[in-house]
């Protein structure tokens, strides 16, 4: 069980964020840093140094990139979105027909 880190508008919901592979949860990241994040995986792959010490580094550089969140109510469909300073945003769904579980990569 982890933390709360905010409660639907809902009131019906509240996201965890201590936990891992939450259904209700994913991370992105926005197309002006996908060809960075994708070069930094080719470099680390293909041009880190060949001790284990360099293949080391060049993996935890990968692993300081933040995505940033989304976040999915299942009971009333809103999404969250991450802003810069750490903010959820929340979006409405237009629709009661809007799935819950957008998110969710396996049932
Ligand atoms: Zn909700």
């Amino acid at each position: 069980m982890g933390s709360v880190r905010f409660a639907c508008a809902c009131g019906q919901f509240s996201f965890l964020d201590s936990t891992d592979n939450r259904s209700y949860v994913a991370h992105f990241i926005p197309d002006q840093d996908w060809d960075r994040y994708w070069t930094a995986i080719d470099d680390a792959v293909e041009t880190s140094g060949p001790t284990a010490a360099e293949k080391a580094a060049a993996s935890m550089a990968l692993r300081r990139y933040r995505a940033r969140l989304l976040w999915q109510c299942p009971v009333c469909g809103s999404l969250y979105v991450e802003d810069e300073s750490g903010q959820p945003r929340r979006f409405v769904p237009e629709a009661a027909t809007v799935p819950r579980r957008l998110l969710q990569r396996e049932p």
